[in-house]
């Protein structure tokens, strides 16, 4: 019987070691019995000594922790907070703490995690700061071991090829042939989609920019090009003008330093390959080297009107304390309807405030000018409706990386009053 709690991903990591074994050791089998080419001393080494590669960093990027914020962050970054211009301090609502620079809230895991890429559904893990060394290597190593392999079932096939013309007893069996036929569109098929993966991989490697980075940077290209057919200004929450100008992305430090901080911050190039490799120190991480293109008044990512909060008080008619009420009982139940607002809008998640798509706010403005301005909130559940579906090139919306789209794309609120107090307070 299965368990309530059994997911489908569940299945992942059983099912990439069974087609590891399969690619691995049935080959094995199969060219120690195929009688025209049989496998060489140093075939078996090379073959044998990839595949202890590959379990190696497989099972590392599958269970080495991607991290999470140690509990004197939580509430504060003592260097940077509140400083004017140094842009706004983020706050992750499902962790209730501080969320630093390049960290996401990964839905799977259910936390924050520190310079997230992805959330890897084939390890079951985090692609984050800390396993991205271990991540890489594997994809590096089954690439490489893979097409090794792909190297020495083609020299068989064209064996067989060879050979067609001959009476088939001498040939291999039938079970042999099928053997031959699956190991070739399997491990081709892998290798083709490992090593897309690999040079992505590379790519954010090179470049110091994570997936989710990438897609952040598409939809600042977007931004900018809305902006500059709307006189370079996008409507904000509230009605508020938001100015976008281009920003530079600013992680990219040099080639050869973001390889040396992307595989754990040692030069020592050998153990960059190395299977055994420490995991990146647990006390990096959170803090980052930029390249200092960019105003010291910004930071990453650039402003975004969909993405900013609401101001406080958006539910509020006006200012109530400066309307009259007739009697008494007239002002306790508003007293009592602005408490209710209150608690409603301090509910954490009951409702997001998704802002409408901008094509559909664009068109409507055009029709009519009147109706009031700026992005309206759209109520419900149904996240399809809102501006969070934006997609980028590659038709991925934030969510498709794993991370939790309810507080990462709509980053509804600012640090709390109470934790902004209690930062005061240790002063
Ligand atoms: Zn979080
Ligand atoms: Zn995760």
């Amino acid at each position: 019987m299965l368990s309530d709690d059994f997911s489908i991903s569940q299945l992942a990591i059983p099912a990439v070691s069974v087609l590891i074994s399969f690619l691995a050791y049935t080959s094995q089998y199969f060219f120690l019995r195929f009688e025209d080419a049989p496998l060489q001393k140093d075939e078996v080494w090379k073959i044998n000594i990839f595949a202890i590669c590959i379990w190696i960093c497989y099972y590392r990027a599958c269970y080495v922790d991607p991290g999470r914020l140690p509990s004197d962050r939580k509430l504060a970054n003592p260097e940077k907070q509140e400083e004017p211009g140094l842009g706004r301090q983020r706050w992750c609502r499902r962790c209730e703490a501080y969320k630093p620079l390049r960290a996401h809230h990964c839905k799977t895991c259910q936390r924050c995690i520190p310079k997230m890429d992805h959330h890897c559904p084939w390890t079951s893990n985090c692609v984050s700061h800390f396993t991205f060394p271990h991540f890489i290597r594997f994809l590096f190593y089954a690439t490489v071991g893979m097409s090794y392999l792909e190297t020495l079932l083609w020299s068989r096939a064209s064996i067989v090829w060879g050979n067609r013309n001959l009476p088939s007893y001498m040939g291999p069996s039938i079970v042999q042939l099928g053997h031959l036929f699956i190991l070739f569109v399997v491990n081709s098929l892998t290798v083709f989609a490992l090593f897309i993966l690999l040079v992505r991989s590379l790519y954010s490697l090179i470049f110091n920019m994570t997936t989710i980075e990438s897609w952040e940077i598409e939809r600042h290209e977007t931004l900018v090009r809305r902006a500059r057919v709307l006189g370079g200004h996008l409507d904000g929450p509230g009605g508020i003008k938001v100015r976008i100008k281009k920003h530079e992305f600013p992680y990219d430090i040099g080639i050869w330093t973001n390889i040396k901080e992307g595989m754990g911050g040692s030069a020592n190039i050998f153990s960059w390959f190395w299977p055994l490799a420490a995991t990146p120190d647990r006390r990096t991480g959170w803090e980052f080297k930029t390249n200092g293109f960019e105003d010291p008044g910004s930071s990453w990512p650039p402003p975004d009107p969909d993405r900013i909060p609401w101001p406080m008080n958006r539910a509020d008619p006006g200012d109530s304390s400066l309307q009259s009420y007739s009697s008494a009982r007239e002002t306790v139940e508003a007293f009592k309807r602005r408490q209710a607002e209150d608690i409603d809008r301090r509910r954490p998640f009951a409702e997001v405030q998704r802002r409408q798509r901008f094509h559909d706010r664009f068109q409507k403005e055009s029709y009519d000018s009147d109706e009031d301005r700026g992005p309206g909130p759209v109520y419900g559940d149904d996240s399809d409706e809102g501006e969070e579906s934006w997609r980028n090139a590659e038709g991925e919306r934030l969510r498709d990386f794993g991370v939790d789209e309810d507080v990462e794309f709509y980053d509804e609120d600012d640090v709390p009053l109470a934790v902004l107090m209690q930062r005061r307070k240790q002063r």
